[in-house]
């Protein structure tokens, strides 16, 4: 992905490894016990990038179902996989219609407006679709009350092609949380009016909750892209996916008196060598890092040293050998998404999905 009008080592990069995207698809579907596993490709495939991600995942791992957020996502990724099939969380409004039929995508529908609105639209029975249920996280999905209205409406289900139910849990990062065994519960129960129809409940957390959580489809996101929605315990298979690398701008000496960066937040206590690197706040990686970041050099992890600037960080690398131009890793196989968020206070999701443009972005797909 180089343009060829500058140098490769202009910018900081961006190392995606596709291939270890599809084997997180494959583990993912081994710790969901051989259920057919869709991948969560909104918000741009998590950062990662929807139109390299998506054809990987459905070239070289065989996944064959995908959910983006909204229609555009959906009609982005129309174009790369011609032939998966691509549901939309946000459900459908009037002006949508004919785009969902034209692009054969389908809508999840999220209230009994829109399931009116897809039954009056396609009344054969022909397009596809999915019912959300809400069974807790008031987010998305048909209400308890819609639920039972729906389900008793043999009418306007007759008219629908219901080829997917789902719900979705609030709480599924933390295994010791009740409401996950009411949220299934009450799946279940919903489940049961609907045989025949696959059925699915489990996010990446969900996935790991266990075979009870799995029905007949898992969504996972956050694992396929080397998250961990448990902190401490690493999924089975699960490995990072991608590298952010940033290059040693200058290095200077600092000396008790000194400071560094604006605010002057940081001072050392003794004679420190600070490194100065090509990443900032306008490339993702965001002021929570300030004075808490740590970067990964010469065997080392090595703390961020003052605030956070717009196109920079400064770096402690008193105890390696290290000089200007060369690499340092932000996040990656030693930073890894945990650390980071754990650093910083921002989620996993937010890390990824707050990665931002300017870098170089290096895709790989090794066989
Ligand atoms: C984003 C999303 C997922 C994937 O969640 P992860 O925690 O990233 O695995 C699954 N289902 C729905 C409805 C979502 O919005």
């Amino acid at each position: 992905m180089t343009s060829g009008d500058f140098p490769p080592d202009a910018q900081a990069t961006l190392t995606i490894d596709l291939r270890a995207i599809i084997e997180n698809y494959k583990s993912c579907h081994q710790l969901a016990g051989g259920i057919e596993s869709a991948a969560m490709v909104k918000a741009d495939a998590y950062g990662m990038g929807i139109e390299q991600v998506a054809p990987a995942l459905f070239n070289k791992a065989s996944c064959r179902i995908f959910f983006v957020a909204n229609l555009a996502e959906a009609l982005k990724l129309r174009r790369v996989t011609p032939h998966a099939i691509i549901y939309v969380l946000n459900g459908i409004f009037p002006g949508h219609l004919d785009y969902f039929a034209r692009h054969d995508i389908r809508p999840v529908l999220n209230d009994l407006a829109q399931v009116k609105l897809w039954a009056d639209f396609c009344p054969e029975k022909s397009l596809p679709c999915a019912i959300h249920f809400d069974t807790g996280i008031n987010r998305l999905g048909l209400s308890p009350t819609e639920t039972a209205q729906f389900i008793n409406d043999g009418a306007v289900r007759q008219k629908l092609n219901i080829a997917l139910i789902m719900s979705h849990l609030a709480c599924s990062d933390d295994s010791k949380n009740p409401m996950n065994r009411k949220q299934l519960d009450d799946f279940k129960a919903i489940t049961g009016q609907f045989p025949g129809i696959p059925a699915s409940l489990a996010n990446s957390g969900g996935i790991l909750l266990g075979p009870d959580y799995h029905f007949d489809l898992v969504r996972p996101g956050l694992l396929l892209f080397g998250g961990n929605p448990r902190p401490g315990h690493r999924p089975k298979g699960i490995k990072p996916v991608f590298r952010i690398t940033g290059k040693i701008l200058q290095i200077r000496e600092v000396a008790p008196g000194d400071t560094v960066g604006y605010g002057a937040t940081w001072h050392p206590g003794k004679p420190r060598h600070i490194a100065t690197i090509n990443i900032g706040y306008a490339d993702g990686y965001l002021q929570m890092f300030n004075n808490r970041g740590r970067v990964y050099a010469g065997g080392k992890e090595l703390p961020v040293v003052g605030r956070v600037s717009m196109d920079m960080i400064a770096v402690d690398v008193t105890d390696i050998t290290i000089s200007a131009g060369d690499d340092v890793e932000l996040l990656g196989e030693h930073i890894t998404l945990e650390m980071a968020s754990e650093v910083s206070t921002l989620s996993q999701y937010e890390i990824l999905t707050g990665v931002r443009e300017r870098y170089q972005r290096i895709y790989s797909l090794n066989d």
